[in-house]
């Protein structure tokens, strides 16, 4: 457990004797989750996947001299003093083209007609390019000095046999799957991606999408969360909504510990008579936190059945969004292999205005970017949804600043990356 927890008052954790500092949780997280097993992909289904393996070269790419340029295989030494005024006359004994070369060899005074790729011919060490030449009957006149090696692509000037490619730990991009592809790569090793279940808890809960009834609302949390976390890699599955009923969740979380990689809880998480989630998590396992230092997010928790982590999540969305992006996340992305810190993009801005934050717990501040200055959005407590669908993104007010001032350097973590952004 942490060890100096926050004592003073909290609105939103008055009901937990203390708060654990953020940093204990993450540290937490990173001692105790680390990347799945892996599993092989076909090349086709990998971008976006983890490699879970180095990746060498087993062969030279391209495997063989090829013509940089469409023109003709020749002796350099024929064509090096060629120019305007003393065109060098060469009998074109042959075709080469990309995957049909010519099989013979390129002697003294004759060329071969290339195409871009093709594997220059025996006998000939470089191109001259077409728009130095001149065709005549039988014959190439070239009108340009053209040296040994010109516009030849030297087999292995791409990847070298024996480089290594790519690193275990890499997401793949569109790219790296073509490197794979001409390294003769049909399948490569990834991490499994985590199975999440999402638990959603509460009697008042509605499925997605439905329009309130009475006292009944729609569930906000199962879409945000299954859309973080297929961000973050991972596969989630939602069970419920979930009646708040002890028995029944606790066969819920019971069952989702066994059949996926980690467990999140959302709503039921605090210290209120429906607040079943963090006393079922210390039954079936361990409870190592409950109640973290985190505003809007203290009633949060970190705890674990068997090897599998179940983090839990405060029902508010605002609160559930905010844990997520500290703890379950993280999670989410260590299981898979990915770096453990946001996904994010981040800039810079200056604040419009002041932020007040206690000493000892982190604040979690949505804003809005205009013409680089973050301004805070206060109208908007744990429950206000919408302060995040307005918000470009999220500052972090650390544990030990006990806020803010107008003017402050802040570093916003946008919520999308700015798009068609100008290169500066
Ligand atoms: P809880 O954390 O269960 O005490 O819930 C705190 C507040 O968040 C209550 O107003 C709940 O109605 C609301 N809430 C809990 N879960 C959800 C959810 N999945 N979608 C929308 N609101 C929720
Ligand atoms: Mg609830």
């Amino acid at each position: 457990m942490g060890g100096d927890r926050q004592q003073r008052f909290d609105p939103r954790g008055q009901g937990f004797r203390s708060l654990a500092p953020v940093a204990d949780v993450l540290a937490r997280i990173d001692a105790t989750v680390g990347p799945l097993g892996v599993e092989p992909v076909r090349l086709a289904d990998a971008a976006g996947r983890v490699l879970a393996a180095e990746t060498r070269a087993a062969a030279d790419i391209p495997p063989f001299d090829r013509s940089a340029m469409d023109g003709f295989a020749v002796r350099g030494r024929d064509v090096q003093a060629a120019g305007p005024e003393a065109p060098a006359a060469l009998r074109v004994i042959g075709e080469a083209r990309p995957g049909r070369p010519f099989s013979g060899v390129v002697g003294p005074g004759e060329a071969v007609d290339i195409t871009t790729g093709a594997p220059l011919p025996a006998g000939a060490d470089a191109v001259v390019r077409v728009e130095a030449t001149v065709a005549a009957a039988g014959l190439v006149r070239v009108v340009e000095p053209t040296p040994v090696g010109r516009h030849v692509g030297r087999r292995g000037e791409d990847i070298a046999a024996g480089t290594v490619v790519l690193r275990a730990g890499r997401v793949l991009r569109p790219q790296d799957l073509g490197a794979l592809s001409a390294l003769g790569r049909a399948e490569v090793p990834v991490v499994r991606r985590p199975a999440v279940a999402v638990v959603i808890t509460g009697d008042e809960l509605l499925p997605p999408g439905t329009p309130a009834v009475d006292s009944r609302i729609a569930d906000t949390n199962s879409v945000m969360l299954m859309a973080l976390i297929a961000r973050d890699g991972g596969l989630a599955r939602v069970v419920g909504p979930v009646r708040d009923d002890r028995a029944t969740l606790r066969d819920a979380i019971a069952a989702a510990a066994r059949s996926a990689d980690a467990v999140l809880v959302s709503g039921g998480s605090s210290t209120g008579a429906e607040d079943h989630a963090p006393g079922i998590v210390a039954d079936l396992g361990t409870l190592e936190f409950h109640g973290v230092a985190l505003r809007p997010a203290s009633p949060a928790g970190l705890g674990r059945i068997g090897e599998v982590p179940v983090v839990l999540l405060p029902g508010n969305p605002v609160s559930c969004l905010c844990a997520y992006d500290f703890f379950a996340g993280r999670v989410v992305r260590r299981l898979g292999g990915r770096a453990s810190g946001w996904s994010y993009v981040a800039c810079r801005a200056r604040l419009a205005r002041p932020i007040a934050s206690a000493v000892d717990r982190v604040d979690y501040v949505r804003v809005l970017l205009a013409d680089g200055r973050a301004e805070p959005i206060t109208s908007g407590g744990a429950s206000i949804l919408s302060s995040a669908t307005r918000a470009d993104g999220f500052l972090v007010v650390p544990a030990d600043v006990p806020g803010l001032a107008a003017g402050d350097e802040v570093v916003v973590w946008r919520y999308d990356p700015p798009v068609g952004a100008t290169v500066s």
